[in-house]
């Protein structure tokens, strides 16, 4: 019944560990997570990956000889080339660790390791908000940031295939500290995290705010309260959330200037916001020169909360010499 690859996609965070049977379409065939537990390392977290894995493969109804391909999503650093995870922030423990052979040892299919933004921007390209586009950047906005950039159809990676660190550009020489050591990144001000960072500070000036409220304790605010009470019109957290989008528009159109992108995409959990955060910074993103500015178009992502899965998915099946399906549609046309 299934169209041949079938793809299993493996995303691994510090929080959960995530795994889905996809489609050679980017449909996804069953799906499911588990808690990450990175206080037990790597060896243990990675057998209950795969066990999750496992269990959906009999979920999904589908034969073990038609999984063919392994996808696996992670945060960096990492190196796609020899297969290995360098100790992220999120996964202590992950020294140089060996993911890829670990995996292919274990389920007798090849694998293949790419950064989780990296993926993403794969996921949405073939699959996704980007289908079709040649020219994209990605960004993810999330507990960090991330993002990727295509240009002429490919997913540029870079001389040690770390490009498209968006949430690494600084945007004020002398601003405030990045935990990578420079200063006035957009990362280290409009992320999840120091989007609520910064609604604490701001709540322990003024007492009796209405964030407090929401949150229950000032200590509970996430950028999600911030959110909600902009939208209740909260003048204190509007001050926030307008400087949250002033700096993530500064860095969308530092990224239009460079690279003259016809699409970019923002995702990751801090857009659930909506149109609260695409208004704002598409219309920074207009303040890039103008032949730039002109040709591109600002759209939230389409893959939601799958885009870990699906995009891992993609990773592998491009590994594997496959075409996005915009790309096959165009062919045969
Ligand atoms: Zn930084």
């Amino acid at each position: 019944m299934s169209q041949r690859p079938l793809v299993l996609a493996l995303d691994v965070g510090g929080t959960k560990l995530a795994a889905g049977v996809v489609a050679p379409d980017g449909r996804i065939l069953a799906t499911g997570m588990v808690p990450a537990g990175p206080a037990d390392g790597p060896d243990r977290m990675i057998e209950r990956h795969l066990a999750l894995a496992r269990r959906l493969v009999i979920e999904a109804a589908v034969e073990w000889s038609a999984v063919e391909l392994v996808g696996i999503g992670c945060g960096g650093p990492l190196d796609r080339v020899t297969g290995t995870v360098h100790e992220p922030v999120n996964l202590p423990g992950w020294i140089d660790y060996p993911i890829v052979r670990r995996v292919e040892d274990a389920l007798g299919r090849p694998a293949v390791l790419e950064n989780d933004a990296t993926a993403a921007l794969l996921g949405e390209l073939w699959f996704g908000a980007a289908r079709g586009r040649r020219d994209v950047a990605y960004f993810t906005i999330s507990t960090g940031i991330g993002g990727g950039i295509a240009l002429d159809g490919e997913v540029r990676r870079g001389a040690a295939g770390n490009a498209g660190e968006f949430g690494h550009q600084s945007v004020a020489w002398d601003g405030w500290p990045c935990a990578c050591g420079r200063r006035g990144c957009v990362e280290a001000f409009a992320s999840g995290t120091n989007i609520a960072r910064r609604a604490r500070e701001a709540v322990a000036r003024k007492p009796g705010a209405r964030l407090i409220e929401l949150a229950g304790s000032a200590d509970a605010i996430t950028a999600a309260h911030v959110v909600a009470a902009v939208r209740e019109g909260d003048p204190l957290a509007r001050e926030v959330w307008d400087a949250t989008t002033a700096v993530l528009g500064a860095g969308v159109a530092n990224v239009v200037n460079l690279f003259n992108p016809e699409l970019v995409v923002l995702g990751g959990g801090v857009t659930a916001a909506g149109n609260l955060l695409l208004e704002p910074v598409a219309r920074s993103a207009r303040t890039a020169l103008p032949p730039a500015a002109n040709a591109v178009e600002i759209v939230l992502a389409a893959l939601g909360s799958n885009v870990g899965i699906v995009g891992a998915a993609a990773v592998a099946l491009e590994a594997a010499g496959h075409r996005p399906p915009a790309d096959l549609e165009l062919a045969t046309r």
